[in-house]
């Protein structure tokens, strides 16, 4: 799994399952993740319902946010697909069918590890294609207020974010912030940023709980920011800016393999998802679609 630079795409070598909650809804999720051929990229399935359906990971198939990425596609999601987006694409693997019997992605341990293990477990197969690699060919930028999202031409993968711990209220204003800033690379994503667990916000769990949201959620699976630093224990002294440059990387990954400096400061998914649809229109503006 550490083959960087190999110039041929790859699969896993074996199917392999996992059955967990989802994060948000709760519900129990079975999912398989298997081979498959070349140039199909990252393709999940629903085998929950009375046909299968496909819905493959492109930025065309970016559905709505609720605190998470989901895939939509003819009216069929697949929901809070970042965490297993960002392992697949840096544990080195192009092409793979992830088949889902359930409608949200199980959360694992909260971090992406439960997918790098798992992917792991399956190996790595070369395929007889040569791998494809995009770049960002100009910076591109979106805001929201004083959160900005940014993406540079850059000879590598490099992710630098600053998270924004901001109070409960208005009138608490920001607490602290965190700096994170790594090149991406199998090695660094599997070591410094797949172990990053979920950020919960101790002011918040009960609102998002009303919502319908993170019932699948223990506090195990979350890191919890409490208004005077980190409640519980915690994985690294920055774990939760880690999960933000886990998060991005993950929706970022609906572009398959990309070259390029990603800056967020104090963004999220739906900026995330807006700036993968701004990269994927300026490659349609260069090729002429
Ligand atoms: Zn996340």
């Amino acid at each position: 799994m550490s083959r960087t630079g190999s110039n041929w795409q790859t699969t896993i070598s074996k199917p392999v399952s996992y059955e967990g909650p989802g994060l948000h809804t709760g519900k129990p999720a079975r999912v398989t993740l298997l081979p498959a051929s070349p140039g199909l990229g990252v393709c999940f399935e629903r085998w929950d319902l009375s046909e299968p359906q496909t819905v493959p990971a492109v930025p065309g198939n970016i559905g709505g946010s609720r605190r998470a990425t989901d895939l939509e596609c003819n009216g069929i999601a697949v929901r809070t697909v970042e965490h297993i987006m960002a392992a697949i694409l840096w544990s080195d693997v192009d092409n793979i069918i992830v088949r889902l019997e359930g409608e949200e992605l199980p959360l694992g341990d909260g971090s992406a590890l439960t997918y790098v293990h798992l992917l792991q477990q399956a190996g790595l197969c070369d395929l007889h294609a040569r791998r494809c690699e995009a770049s960002v060919i100009r910076p591109v930028w979106t805001s929201q207020g004083d959160r900005h999202l940014i993406a540079l031409p850059y000879e590598r993968t490099r992710v630098t974010f600053l998270f924004l711990r901001k109070g409960p209220n208005s009138e608490s204003g920001y607490l602290g912030s965190e700096y994170f800033d790594i090149e991406v690379t199998p090695k660094t994503f599997r070591e410094e940023i797949a172990p990053a667990r979920t950020i919960g916000f101790q002011w918040e769990i009960r609102t998002i709980r009303e919502q319908g949201l993170a019932l699948g959620a223990t506090l195990r699976q979350a890191v919890i920011v409490g208004e005077n630093g980190y409640v519980g224990p915690t994985r690294f002294p920055d774990e939760a800016c880690r999960h933000k440059a886990l998060d991005l990387l993950g929706d970022i990954a609906i572009l398959g393999r990309i070259r390029g400096h990603f800056i967020g400061i104090g963004s999220g998914h739906s900026m995330n998802q807006e700036l993968t649809r701004l990269i994927a229109r300026d490659w349609k503006v260069k090729r002429g679609v």
